[in-house]
């Protein structure tokens, strides 16, 4: 172990996680749940309709039995057009481990409706599972299968590590659990919150995010708003342009081994944000959490989604999940 590595982590093989439960309900044998809450997660009328669902899971196997950053599978109703039972859609655990109850019996997720138009044909298409979901009422039964997931997870020991989250859309669902884990818990590891949409009214549980700020001085929340000018008076940014304009925030976190990267949201986020690492990160402190060679590094900005995990190998100090 080098000297500069955390006290239980080797460099090349990042956190350890903790053991979690995976599959306590297969698709062949799901669980039902209890919706007990619907609420939108936007506070003003937004462009994309995303709400806050929450299930009473206790008469299930995953009471108790899972943890923030894992998903967990709804089973749609009927059928589809060939007649065949619709499958399960995943969706990401957006409650703290401990549940929205602190018991473990209540999970909730932050579902976006899929709205979409016909390619061909014009008419319109309503996502299967996400509308059923979001269309649930308290009392209303749903079936549910997990938990899955067991690498996108906060380490065993999370006070070793200060944490840098990317979100866009609904990709802050695993977020809100993490982050709740880690201040609940009292560790005072720097935790910085990135968060992307396209207009400051997409912003989801935002009213909650600022006032969590305000309670936790470890707790960093940034907004990146890229098809309007920003609150501070930036032009539009992506995710990834915040860790320029923070650059005193975040470089000096990225220089030590304490630093995990998170990303979670829309495919393909990813790109600019290990193109943005790789922009102002030295080799010697970029291969902390990407490898690539010297010829890759001379053609940042000729990147493509593609080159990610070949020429481009996030390290397991960055945790993905883009969907
Ligand atoms: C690990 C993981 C975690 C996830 N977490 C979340 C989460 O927290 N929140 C969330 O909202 N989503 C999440 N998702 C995405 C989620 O699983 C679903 O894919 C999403 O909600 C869309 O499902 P759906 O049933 O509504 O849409 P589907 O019915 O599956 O349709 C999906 C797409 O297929 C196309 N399509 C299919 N059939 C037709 C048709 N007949 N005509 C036209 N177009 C068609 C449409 O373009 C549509 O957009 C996650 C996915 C993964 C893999």
């Amino acid at each position: 172990m080098s000297q500069t590595d955390t006290p239980r982590e080797r460099r090349d093989h990042g956190p350890e996680l903790p053991e979690v439960k995976m599959h306590l309900h297969p698709p062949a044998d799901p669980g039902v749940g209890v919706v007990v809450e619907n609420k939108r997660c936007t506070a003003r009328k937004s462009a994309s309709f995303v709400r806050h669902v929450a299930i009473d899971v206790s008469k299930t196997s995953l009471a108790g039995n899972f943890r923030a950053g894992q998903s967990f599978g709804v089973i749609p109703p009927g059928q589809d057009e060939r007649g065949r039972p619709h499958k399960l859609r995943l969706y990401s655990i957006a409650s703290p481990s401990k549940g929205e109850d602190g018991q473990g019996h209540v999970l909730a997720t932050t579902v976006k409706r899929t709205i979409d138009e016909h390619w061909e044909t014009g008419k319109l298409f309503l996502g299967v599972a996400s509308n059923y979901l979001a269309d649930l009422q308290p009392g209303d039964e749903i079936r549910v299968t997990g938990p899955s997931g067991k690498r996108f997870l906060t380490p065993a020991h999370p006070e070793d590590h200060d944490y840098i989250f990317f979100a866009t859309g609904t990709g802050i669902a695993p977020f809100r659990g993490m982050i709740h884990d880690l201040l609940d818990a009292g560790a005072q590891s720097r935790v910085t919150l990135v968060m992307g949409a396209a207009y400051a009214t997409d912003l989801l549980y935002h009213a909650d995010l600022l006032r969590l700020e305000q309670e936790h001085e470890n707790f960093t929340y940034l907004t990146a708003i890229s098809r309007e000018t920003q609150g501070d008076g930036h032009d539009p940014l992506y995710v990834q342009d915040r860790l320029r304009t923070h650059q005193d925030h975040f470089l000096p976190q990225l220089e030590t081994d304490r630093a995990l990267i998170y990303v979670c949201g829309i495919a393909g986020m990813e790109l600019g944000i290990f193109q943005q690492l790789a922009r102002l990160l030295p080799p010697s402190r970029l291969d902390r959490f990407l490898r690539c060679d010297s010829k890759a590094l001379s053609q940042v900005e000729h990147w493509e989604r593609r080159m990610i995990h070949k020429e481009v190998a996030p390290t397991r100090r960055v945790f993905l999940e883009v969907y």
